[in-house]
This record gives C-alpha cells, sequence and structure tokens, in this order.
C-alpha cells in the first residue's frame, strides 16, 4: 500500500488552529479511505525561534527536502515584530521556498455558489469558477540584474538627476519548467493552458510565447495551449474568468493576476496555495501548501479562524502531490456542501448576519458531509 509523507508546519497565530482541522480530515480517509498517511510535525517561524533561536532549523529544512508534501499554516506575529531580519518568522518561510527551489506559485480561485454573492463580481460571472493561476517565482524581474537606483547627472533634461533600473530577464531554462508545471497541472484538471506575456512589446515575452509553445509541441500536444497578452488577460480576467483553466504566466504578471484573481471568490479565509518546485525521484514534484492568509493576530486563540482555506490546501496536495484526484473532489465538495447549508464562520457572515460557528465546528461540519 502506497503511504503518503506529509510534513506538517503549523507555525504561529492562527496557524494551529486551522491545521488541527486538517487533521480531522486526514484521520477521516485514513478511516473511512483506508488510505496510510506518515505524518510528522515540526515548527517553523515564531514557533520554532522561540525553542531553537532560528525560525527553521536545519533538520526540519532537511525533512521538508524528503517528504511527498509540506502543508504550513501561517507565521509571526506582534511578538515577534522587533526581531533581527536574519531571524524574523518569516525568513524560516522564505528559506524553505529557497532551498527547495519552489519555483511555480499556484493560485487557484474557485468560487463556491454559497458565496458567490462574495465576489467583486457578479453572482453570474462567477458561480462556478475554478481556474488556476501558475506564476513563475524565482526569476524575473524582481531579481534581473542590473538593477539599482543611479544618478543621472549628465543629463540636463531629467528633472531630479536619478534613474531608477529593473531588468526583465528569463533563460529558455526557468520559461520551460514552469510551462512543464503548469501542463502537467492543466492535465489533472481541464487540460487547457493559456500563457500571458508581452510578447508585443518586451523580448522576455517573445521567448515566453515561444518556450512555452515548444514545450507544448514536444511533450504536451494532448493540452489544448492559447497566448495572451497580459493586458487582455487582465481584462478577461474580470470579464469572464470562466474561460480560462490554467494561466502561466510570469513573475511579475502573476503577482498582479493572482491577486485580481483573489477577488473573484471573496474571503482571505477560503484561498489555497501551492508553491512547486522540480520532479523528485518518483516524478511528483517537490511542494508545499499553504492557505494565502497570514498568522491573523487579531483573532489568535479566539476559536474564529476559518480552516477552509488550509483544508483546501491539503486538497491541492491531494491532487497534485498524492495524485488522488477523486479524494481531493471529495473534499472540495464536502466544502461546498456545508457553505450549501449556511454553515459560516465569522469571516463568512454578510450583513444578513446570524450565528458563526467555531473553527473546530466548521472542521466537524466539514469531515461530516
Ligand atoms: P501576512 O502579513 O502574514 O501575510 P496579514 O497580516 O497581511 O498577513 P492576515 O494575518 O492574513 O494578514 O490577516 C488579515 C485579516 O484577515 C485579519 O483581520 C485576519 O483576522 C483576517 N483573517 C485572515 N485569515 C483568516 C481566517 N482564516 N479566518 C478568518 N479571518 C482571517
Ligand atoms: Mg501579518
Amino acid at each position: 500500500m502506497t503511504t503518503y509523507s506529509l510534513l506538517i508546519l503549523p507555525g504561529d497565530g492562527i496557524g494551529p488552529e486551522v491545521m488541527a482541522e486538517v487533521r480531522k480530515v486526514i484521520g477521516w480517509f485514513e478511516t473511512n479511505r483506508g488510505l496510510s498517511f506518515d505524518v510528522s510535525e515540526d515548527l517553523v517561524g515564531g514557533a520554532a525561534y522561540d525553542k531553537h533561536g532560528k525560525p527553521l532549523s536545519d533538520e526540519t529544512m532537511a525533512r521538508a527536502q524528503s517528504v511527498d508534501a509540506v502543508l504550513l499554516g501561517a507565521v509571526g506575529g506582534p511578538k515577534y515584530d522587533n526581531l533581527d531580519f536574519s531571524v524574523k518568522p518569516e525568513r524560516g518561510l522564505l528559506r524553505l521556498r529557497k532551498e527547495m527551489d519552489l519555483f511555480a506559485n499556484l493560485r487557484p480561485a474557485q468560487c463556491f455558489d454559497a458565496l458567490a454573492d462574495f465576489s467583486s463580481l457578479k453572482r453570474d460571472v462567477v458561480a462556478g469558477l475554478d481556474i488556476l493561476i501558475v506564476r513563475e517565482l524565482t526569476s524575473g524581474v524582481y531579481f534581473g540584474e542590473p538593477r539599482g537606483i543611479h544618478s543621472d547627472d549628465n543629463n540636463p533634461q531629467n528633472e531630479g538627476g536619478r534613474v531608477g533600473i529593473n531588468t526583465q530577464r528569463y533563460t529558455s531554462g526557468e520559461i520551460r519548467r514552469v510551462a512543464r508545471a503548469a501542463f502537467e497541472l492543466a492535465r489533472k484538471r481541464g487540460n487547457r493552458v493559456c500563457s500571458m506575456e508581452k510578447a508585443n512589446v518586451m523580448e522576455s515575452g517573445i521567448l515566453w510565447r515561444e518556450e512555452v509553445q515548444w514545450v507544448h509541441d514536444n511533450e504536451y500536444a494532448d493540452v489544448e495551449l492559447s497566448h495572451m497578452y497580459a493586458d487582455n488577460g487582465a481584462m478577461q480576467l474580470v470579464r469572464n474568468p470562466r474561460q480560462f483553466d490554467v494561466i502561466v504566466t510570469d513573475n511579475l504578471f502573476g503577482d498582479l493576476l493572482s491577486d485580481a484573481a483573489a477577488m473573484l471568490t471573496g474571503s482571505l479565509g477560503m484561498l489555497p496555495s501551492a508553491s512547486l518546485g522540480a520532479p523528485m525521484a518518483n516524478g511528483r514534484p517537490k511542494a508545499m501548501y499553504e492557505p494565502v492568509h497570514g498568522s491573523a493576530p487579531d483573532i489568535a486563540g479566539q476559536g474564529k479562524a476559518n480552516p477552509i482555506a488550509c483544508i483546501l490546501s491539503f486538497a491541492m496536495a491531494l491532487r497534485y502531490s498524492y495524485d488522488l484526484g477523486a479524494e481531493a473532489d471529495l473534499l472540495e465538495r464536502a466544502v461546498e456542501k456545508v457553505l450549501a447549508d449556511g454553515v459560516r464562520t465569522a469571516d463568512l457572515m454578510g450583513p444578513q448576519g446570524g450565528k458563526p460557528v467555531s473553527t473546530a465546528e466548521m472542521g466537524d461540519h466539514i469531515v461530516k458531509a
């Protein structure tokens, strides 16, 4: 029997609270579906700093490298705000991302019918929406050299006399690996990829388009591929988002497009994410899953946090790290049913009000469903 390894890093604030609900879900799959998970748990962020004096120990880092998937809660909190930069809780997260070389950031935008009125768009545009944005995370204009702010003194036309420079730089290899990630994901979903760049004005955009097309033609001809200029993509995303399945794009455009897409679905407490790296020996990518929200110190310890973002992050692990698509569907349908039944944590209460359930009660409802 296959055993699925998972490293749980609850972290700080509401991290441990929402992770406890994922534990219930894992328990359900073990008892009722006969699945076998090898779950280990460790410290990250402020919790790790309190114990080891640093936000991620070498042992935890090594363990993260060896498992099928890492599931992280959240890091940080006011208690750690004045720490030296080198030991800040966020540095634990950054070390995981960097050393695991997680170059593809996945942000799904899924709109559950019961919450369609939370969207910034009209219900009939977003109901049933289920798209996935794949953002290149380790290159592009955020890292390209040369960069800097220089004096531009010998240019008398330049009022203020300074120039700021960033470089958008992509290698073919960087583009091919994130394209492969997107095509692999599409095969587990709707089998369609739309690649977004600005090949009309950028050299890196021309290369992006050519290389994505190359990967398609040589390795993923079975997946439907289209190309779109990113500005048109932004427009289409708020005009008719359901036309997309998987969107693959660079670091900068992905930053903008995934934040815009998040608002199509509503509450922060609902949004999962994943970051993928290179394929491991078993053919599956290195992966870390985490809710989009942070440690929410304002509600930590009160049983108010919505555990759905973390539970849906685990559903992504089921689908993309363990190849358990049917189980991922089942879990997402359970979330959908609970929402349709009107069960709401405080963050999902509309203006009409009502009585919110606690974090633990939401978890129990989902397990029951
Ligand atoms: P970070 O800086 O760690 O990325 P942040 O401080 O910008 O995060 P969060 O910690 O995510 O933001 O909190 C933003 C707001 O959203 C807070 O008011 C918080 O209570 C609320 N919030 C975040 N996550 C949840 C959740 N799972 N359930 C309910 N409310 C949440
Ligand atoms: Mg914060």
